[in-house]
């Protein structure tokens, strides 16, 4: 992401939460207590500082009214999660949202991300097949892998989300017409696991959008031929996603 190095370095301090808030002065004996100079809260924690602060709320209000009203009703708890959801696109209220990727590198590899409406991490998979690394076939496999992870977690709304570019384009074009192609058996199985769902629309998001999805699929082309499953806390792929590259 293209951002001046001071935004970089606030974020990353963030994620860590180090920013110099009253709270952390606090707990570093720096500070007799943990109130707010500014407003005079009792607690000034990350998330006062940067959202509910009188003074960051001002900030919030120049901005159009749908982003303030996103911003106040979320609720997360962690700010490496919060940094993580800024790139995030949400679903809509009461739909998850599953961003997926495919590589091809000497194996080909998926992966898939599944969040709530808020950004909150449900489960996570990826997929490694040796023998295959046709891009698009790939594609569609991530598409395909969204859905049974999306069964397991008792899903029914969701909207799966792959890169706007052009593998992803022409994979998703087939699966809403139905094409013939190379994997149209891919497609089929699709389209057939789809119709257990309520709702489910599958899109395009710029790259940075999808970063975490990257992530794990980079992640994944480390791991042995099959599937692997997270349904915990993904410390492994949300650390690499707070890493500052440049
Ligand atoms: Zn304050």
């Amino acid at each position: 992401m293209k951002l001046p190095p001071k935004i970089k370095i606030f974020c990353w301090r963030l994620a860590l939460n180090s920013i110099p808030t009253g709270s952390v002065l606090k707990s570093r004996n720096m500070v007799d207590t943990a109130e707010c100079k500014l407003c005079g809260a009792d607690e000034d924690t990350w998330d006062h500082a940067l959202l509910y602060c009188t003074m960051s709320r001002c900030v919030w209000a120049q901005l159009d009214e749908e982003v303030t009203e996103l911003i106040a009703t979320l609720c997360i708890p962690d700010p490496m999660h919060w940094v993580s959801f800024m790139h995030w696109i949400p679903p809509g209220s009461g739909q998850c949202k599953i961003n997926t990727v495919a590589k091809a590198a000497y194996k080909g590899a998926v992966g898939v991300i599944c969040r709530d409406d808020q950004g909150g991490f449900i489960a996570a998979s990826a997929l490694v097949i040796p023998n295959i690394i046709e891009p698009e076939t790939l594609e569609s496999m991530a598409c395909e892998e969204a859905l049974p992870l999306a069964e397991d977690c008792g899903i029914k709304k969701m909207t799966v989300a792959s890169d706007l570019s052009k593998h992803p384009l022409n994979v998703i074009k087939n699966i809403k017409e139905m094409s013939r192609c190379s994997y149209m058996m891919i497609i089929q199985s699709i389209n057939g696991r789809s119709r257990s769902f309520d709702y489910v629309r599958f899109a395009h998001e710029g790259r940075e959008s999808n970063r975490e999805a990257h992530y794990l699929a980079k992640h994944a082309c480390t791991l042995g031929p099959g599937h692997h499953v997270w349904l915990g806390y993904p410390r492994v792929f949300l650390d690499v996603n707070v890493a500052i590259p440049n």
